[in-house]
């Protein structure tokens, strides 16, 4: 509980954060084209719907460079408080990585990956947010945003990453929101948010403010230093749409000496509620208390 912070503040629960992780993943992986892709999206739009006042999706088509492959890609988009005066985004991609690329066994390089956290981590905070906006409806508007196409892309070329959020931020189908914040790679074990570099540089009063919030809770995985600049959504919604947005991120898989991003051991085992309950206490005490103080 945060200093001055009325019990207003609801609760969110790490542990069904972590259900709605396991189940994306046992849909196998949700990269597009696959059949995972598929069952998933009418998962989304189901559980979502089932709680959002209004939900939508964005299609949009992308050629993917590496195999000349076209896909037709859906952001889903599910709104909470529309029609309040102050709005804010929250996003995560929901698609998973079509090739292990990383991964040590060179044979298994060209196979998708699971994306237990590089995917269903972020989309799984949303989700058990989604469920919390439903029967606590949030002070300030919130979209949730499931961005696809964010992992089609090739190494050292960061702009064919983030597809769904360029276009998105391109072709904008809701008024501007005040800022925006991602969730990606959030569901690690050995969880450790630095400072993201661009999204310092995009807004630091929120940076600030969430960072503060983690210090007042007591949360470990939060650090109160700069880690690497990164490339991710965030990114597009502010060069091509002006939302300061900031990434929440911990790139590092599960540290430094061992990498499981990219790679066909980005499983549920390496994930855990306790850390998706870290980044979900934040968001839902910026959202419920934050926001309603100057
Ligand atoms: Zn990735």
């Amino acid at each position: 509980m945060l200093a001055g912070c009325k019990s207003s503040v609801p609760t969110f629960s790490g542990d069904m954060a972590f259900q709605f992780l396991e189940q994306q993943c046992a849909f196998g992986p949700r990269n597009p084209g696959s059949e995972g892709y598929a069952i998933c999206k009418e998962y989304y739009l189901q559980k979502l719907g089932a709680v959002a006042d209004t939900i939508f999706t964005q299609s949009f088509t992308l050629t993917e460079t590496r195999t000349g492959e076209t896909y037709s890609l859906s952001n889903i988009i599910a709104r909470f408080q529309p029609n309040a005066e102050r709005q804010i985004l929250l996003g995560a991609h929901w698609d998973t990585r079509p090739w292990a690329d990383r991964d040590p066994d060179i044979a298994r390089r060209d196979e998708p990956i699971l994306g237990a956290n590089d995917g269903a981590s972020g989309v799984a905070i949303l989700m058990e947010c989604a469920e919390i906006f439903y029967r606590h409806p949030p002070p300030i508007g919130v979209t949730i945003v499931l961005f696809d196409g964010e992992d089609l892309g090739r190494e050292g070329d960061p702009e064919s990453y983030a597809q769904g959020s360029k276009y998105f931020a391109e072709h904008l189908p809701i008024s501007k929101p005040e800022s925006a914040i991602i969730l990606d790679m959030v569901g690690d074990t050995e969880l450790n948010i630095p400072i993201e570099r661009n999204s310092l540089k995009q807004n630091p009063q929120l940076v600030r403010k969430l960072w503060k919030i983690a210090e007042e809770l007591k949360l470990p995985a939060f650090k109160q230093w700069l880690g690497p600049t990164i490339y991710d959504d965030h990114v597009p919604l502010w060069e091509k749409a002006g939302i300061p947005a900031v990434d929440i991120i911990d790139f590092r898989y599960p540290n430094r000496f061992t990498n499981y991003w990219h790679t066909h051991q980005d499983t549920p085992i390496h994930c855990s509620a306790s850390s998706l309950a870290q980044v979900g206490d934040v968001i839902i005490h910026y959202l419920y208390d934050a926001t309603q103080k100057k």
